[in-house]
Parts: C-alpha cells; structure tokens; sequence
C-alpha cells in the first residue's frame, strides 16, 4: 500500500468503528496503522493497512510503533465502552480508558507527533430531561464509561496548553450500521448491543430481545437513542483530520441526527426490514442508562461540513442485516483472532 498522505494510526483499527475508519483513511489516500491488542477486534477486519498488536498500557510498546510508523496523526477509538459493564467494573474502566490514553497521548508528543482525533461519547452529558444535547450542553456523566471519556477530554486540554497537542473530540451518540460494500461489519463478543441483537433475534440466533426498562419518562417508556451510521461517523473523522491538517482550532462536535427513536421503534424497524416476528419481553432498567440521548448537530453541519447521509433508521438496519446474512462474522468467529488464520 502506497502512502500518499501519510500514516495514521488507528487505535482500535481492528474493532469496529476503527477498521471503518481505517478504511476511509485508505480511500482518501492515507495509510492506515491499525494498533489493537484484539481484546475485542478482529484480525481480519485490519484490510486497509498494516496491524500492529499491541496494548495501550504497554508505553515501550507504543514508542516502538512511533518510532516505525512516524504517523502524522492519532485517531484513537479503543476503549472499554460498555455503559452496563462500566457501572460493575469501574475500576477496569477508568484505569484502562484513562491511562490509555495518557500513555497514548505521550508517546505521540515524544515522537513530535501533535494531532489527535478522540473518540468520545454522548455518555459524557449524562441525563438531560429531553433536552437536545449540543456541544454547548453541561456534561455530567451517569456511567463511569462516560465519566472516564470525559476525563480524557479534560486531559486532551491540559496537553494542548502544556505541549500543543492538538485535538478534535467527537462526542458519538448510537453508532450502527455496517460497510454498504460488505466487507467489515460489527462483530461483539458477546454482543450487548440493541441493534445487533434485535437482527440476531430477527435470524433465529437468539430467543428473544428483552427491553432494558418501559417505564422511562418518554412516550413509550423506552429509552431514546439516535443512532448514525458507522459510514457517516467515519465521515466526519475523516472531515475532522482535514480540520486539523488545514490548522483549524482544538474542537469538540457532537455526532448524531437530531432524530431520537426509543427501543420499540428500533424493534419495529427491524421486524419491517426482516419481516420476521420475533419475541420480545420486557426486563429490568439498566443501570448507567440516560432516558434520552438525542444529539444537536449543527456544528458540525455548519462547520465540517458534515451532514450524515445513511442514518435514517431503515438505511442502518438494512446495512447492518446485509453484513449479519452475509456470514462474514460467523466466519471470523470461527477462524478466531489469531493473525495467522487471516
Ligand atoms: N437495550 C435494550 N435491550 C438490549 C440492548 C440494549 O433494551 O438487549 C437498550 C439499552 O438499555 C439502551 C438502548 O437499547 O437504552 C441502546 O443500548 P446500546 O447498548 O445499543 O447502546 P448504548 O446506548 O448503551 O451506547
């Protein structure tokens, strides 16, 4: 692979918003280094650039893929990122995310390394009421995922005035969908995620999907999420590294429609794509879950230019049912994660 741009190095490249990443990064001629300790990536997502296993807590380590790589910039996406397992195990979150990223962070400053794309989470605003969270909204997180990712974006200011790091954050809201060509997709082990779970049970793979509380504050009593497509968030990072190239200022955007759908709808959406009855019950809230997390976008609108272009609910489910019925995951699944079965 010719790099024409230059390196990029992926954290989390092998997982699934990252090698989507990495991916983009290749069609718009840079090279990506994919850095993973496959914890919970995949080896055989890493298509577009070379892999790189290794693990954040490990500082020599990331010395050495700086050192080989010279990357021109950081786009860093791995992370615990579970709300559920971060309120039972929030030691392994906050010791993890943080330092992580710190070591992350200082080893890009020490190779002259100074551009940083994070990945961060509409978990950092907490629960608002209802309220459409802009850029501009307070962030009190409920989860320690969200509070450990909103500590790295304290972090990232305090290294861009001591050192000049710079930065942009996006603040995701519900991340799904999967490459309309089919080549990578989502694959979680275990999958916790609405999405993947409703399409799971849609194909026979698991008995039913159980709602996580209906007696939540919104017309349905289901939580509300809005949900942009995998394609479109890497879109916007992709608008993001140009941001900083072109020597634009440290900024956070939000990354979401504006369009908030509940758990039922999501259900609904995907017994009419599939047209399959599946059952559904309903269970327990669960702990660490805001009722409504509805993203204001127009920042990154009026300023990336970014407008996302296959995130109605429908475009999602349909992209993200076509990469489950292709089989690719199950094959992965098989092969493992040792690099060798690529
Ligand atoms: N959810 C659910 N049943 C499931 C998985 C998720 O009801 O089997 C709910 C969850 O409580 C939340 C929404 O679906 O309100 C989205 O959850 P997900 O884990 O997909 O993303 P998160 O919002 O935690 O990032």
């Amino acid at each position: 692979m010719t790099a024409t741009r230059g390196n990029v190095l992926v954290t989390g490249g092998a997982g699934y918003i990252g090698s989507h990443a990495c991916k983009a990064l290749a069609a718009a001629g840079f090279t990506p280094i994919a850095f993973d300790n496959l914890s919970t990536g995949w080896p055989q997502a890493v298509q577009f650039g070379p892999l790189e296993i290794g693990d954040l807590m490990d500082r020599a380590r990331l010395d050495t893929v700086f050192a080989t790589h010279q990357p021109i910039a950081v786009m860093h996406f791995a992370a615990l990122s579970l709300v559920g397992e971060s309120m039972e195990k929030p030691g392994k979150y906050w010791r993890e995310n943080v330092t992580g990223a710190l070591n992350l962070i200082e080893a890009a400053l020490a190779s002259g390394c100074k551009e940083f794309i994070f990945s961060s989470t509409c978990a950092t605003f907490g629960d608002h009421d209802g309220v459409t969270l802009t850029e501009d909204t307070a962030q009190y997180p409920i989860n320690a995922y969200g509070g450990s990712k909103k500590a790295i974006e304290e972090i990232l200011k305090d290294f861009a005035a001591s050192d000049g790091l710079n930065h942009v954050i996006f603040r995701y809201f519900n991340v799904a969908g999967a490459d309309p060509e089919g080549q990578i997709g989502e694959l979680h082990e275990p999958e916790t995620h609405l999405i993947p779970i409703v399409i799971d049970a849609a194909r026979g793979k698991r008995d039913s999907v159980a709602i996580y509380g209906d007696d939540y504050a919104t017309p349905d009593g289901t939580c509300i999420r809005d949900y942009v497509h995998v394609m479109d968030l890497v879109d916007a990072h992709l608008a993001g590294l140009e941001w900083r190239l072109a020597g634009w200022e440290n900024r956070a955007f939000n990354l979401g429609t504006g369009h908030g759908y509940s758990v039922r709808e999501v259900i609904d959406t995907v017994k009419r794509v599939t047209n399959v009855p599946f059952t559904v019950n309903n269970a327990a809230r669960r702990a660490g879950d805001a009722a409504f997390l509805v993203s204001g976008s127009e920042r990154a609108l009026n300023e990336l230019g970014w407008s996302p272009k296959r995130s109605a609910l429908e475009t999602i489910v349909r992209d993200a049912h076509r990469w489950h019925l292709s089989g690719i995951a199950e094959t992965w699944a098989a092969q493992g994660r040792a690099p060798a079965k690529r």
